[in-house]
């Protein structure tokens, strides 16, 4: 069966959505947590930017993140993330530093760089669907 993930639901493409087929959507796991030592922050697949900056501007912290509040902090960072603070502080995968990933048999792996790095390798500018079939003419697919 076809398959979409819904996060800020902000790709032009549409690559949320699928015809004929499920979509999981994300929009109402938001939560996002700041741990101010670390200087890191950990989201749900569904928070948006305004979501992060909201929380992390209260302990004086910002990363680079799209223009716009209502993107989708998963979303646009599949695709890279380019934005106000890229030019001193780069794209926001070159910040993003694990993800927490649900594989079709049903298990969850962690990737980054010391582990399933070529996932985390992948996830950095893999844009949006990788890994999923939703149709077969998403702009989209990797
Ligand atoms: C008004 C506007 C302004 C923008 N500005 C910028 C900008 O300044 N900088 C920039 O870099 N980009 C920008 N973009 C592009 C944006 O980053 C992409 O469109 C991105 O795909 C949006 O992500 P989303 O989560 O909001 O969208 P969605 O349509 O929800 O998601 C896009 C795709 O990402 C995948 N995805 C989303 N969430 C998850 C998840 N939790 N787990 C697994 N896969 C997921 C899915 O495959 C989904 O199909 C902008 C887009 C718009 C519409």
């Amino acid at each position: 069966m076809p398959l979409a993930i819904r996060g800020g639901g902000h790709n032009v493409a549409g690559s949320a959505l699928c015809d004929g087929g499920v979509v999981i959507d994300f929009s109402e796991m938001r939560r996002v947590e700041i741990d101010p030592e670390r200087k890191t922050a950990r989201v749900e697949p569904g928070a948006l930017w305004g979501d992060l900056d909201a929380a992390a501007q209260a302990d004086g912290l910002a990363t680079p993140a799209g223009i716009v509040t209502h993107t989708g902090v998963a979303g646009l960072t599949l695709g890279g993330g380019f934005g106000w603070l890229s030019r001193q502080w780069g794209l926001t995968v070159d910040n993003l530093l694990s993800v927490q990933v649900l594989l079709a048999d049903g298990s969850r792996v962690r990737a980054a760089s010391d582990e399933n790095d070529d996932l985390f390798w992948a996830v950095r500018g893999g844009g949006g669907n990788f890994g999923m079939s939703p149709n077969s003419n998403s702009s989209s697919m990797p």
